[in-house]
């Protein structure tokens, strides 16, 4: 795992100004809410007046807490001196109805995903580390700032959140987890961080999840698994009791399956799909085929489909996949 620190420019530019406005990408994760929580608190021991701005919806239940904190609309007045930074974001339609204020805006980009269509005046974009908290800590400590135990929290809840509790990370990682360790050392907690991410849960969550499991399909000689969420599913258990990063975890850990495929009816016309895989195929780029994107092992797309033709579709992409060997 190859992560650059961030050059002089991007600290240059977090200590230029006087007006920080950070934005962070729609349907907001543990990563990009605590990313921009955690630097906004840095930026703010150094005198700077923040803003957090996130276009919503807030749906996963770990992250409710923060929802306070971020404006869904721009204030009238702008301060003239006001820059942009946009945390986990690999394109600009991340950014939901914020994109068009930010790019009228001075932007540096902080992000972890590799990006077919960069954007922004600077970019610190490191597709290899786990996290884009795992980024905002070495801003940090480059910047000679001692990190706080709520920023420690903060940033642990974010890598711990798109790492799968550290699950997704393979050999020669050793530095996520000593970044990890850093945090821990001055009081994040790892039984904490887990019991916020993985509690908590509704009841009507395991139902729903019971119900994606019975439906799951084997493609493939049954390297790959595809289930799917109804609008039906949707009226019955509301989309609070999605609980994705479970439902991964269980399909994976059956014998042959190496990817997954999820379909959600978003409407009567449109269809969400989730790719993951454990085994080097490359989801990012059948995402990518059908007008999303991501990274290898995790990526998505929207397509303007009906869910029934949504499957017929994925269907027929997963059984002609190049699976390595
Ligand atoms: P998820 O399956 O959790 O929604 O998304 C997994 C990854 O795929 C995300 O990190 C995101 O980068 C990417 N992704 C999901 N949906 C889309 C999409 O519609 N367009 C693009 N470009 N990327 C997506
Ligand atoms: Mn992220």
């Amino acid at each position: 795992m190859q992560i650059n620190l961030p050059r002089p420019e991007v600290l240059d530019y977090l200590r230029a100004h006087n007006s920080y406005f950070l934005f962070s990408h729609i349907e907001p994760d543990g990563d990009c809410l605590a990313s921009s929580a955690a630097l906004g608190r840095f930026l703010e021991a150094h005198g700077k007046t923040v803003h957090h701005f996130n276009p919503g919806p807030f749906i996963r239940v770990e992250i409710q807490s923060y929802r306070e904190q971020f404006l869904e609309a721009l204030p009238e007045r702008v301060p003239e001196d006001s820059v942009a930074v946009v945390l986990d974001c690999s394109t600009a339609d991340r950014l939901g109805h914020f994109a068009d204020s930010v790019a009228g805006m001075p932007t540096l980009v902080i992000d972890h995903h590799s990006s077919s269509d960069p954007f922004g005046d600077l970019r610190y974009v490191e597709p290899s580390a786990p996290s884009t908290t795992l980024l905002i800590q070495l801003i940090m400590e480059a910047a000679g700032h001692t990190i706080t135990r709520d920023e420690a929290e903060l940033l642990l809840f974010g890598l711990c959140t798109d790492t799968g509790f550290f699950r997704h990370l393979d050999s020669f990682s050793g530095v996520a987890f000593a970044a990890a360790a850093r945090l821990i050392d001055v009081g994040a907690s790892p039984k904490e961080a887990h019991a916020r991410i993985f509690g908590g849960k509704s009841l009507a969550s395991r139902k729903l999840l019971a119900e994606l499991i019975t439906r799951a399909k084997e493609l493939a000689g049954g390297r790959c698994l595809l289930t799917y969420e109804t609008l039906t599913d949707v009226a019955t258990y509301g989309k609070d009791n999605r609980d994705s990063d479970l439902l991964y975890q269980l399909l994976m850990g059956t014998e042959t399956c190496t990817v997954i495929a999820l379909a959600r009816a978003e409407t009567a016309t449109t269809t969400s799909v989730s790719f993951r895989s454990r085994d080097g195929t490359d989801v990012g780029s059948l995402a990518q085929q059908l007008g999303g994107g991501g990274h290898r092992a995790a990526a998505g797309c929207l397509l303007e489909q009906p869910l029934e033709a949504a499957l017929a579709t994925i269907t027929d992409l997963l059984a002609n996949l190049d699976f390595p060997q």
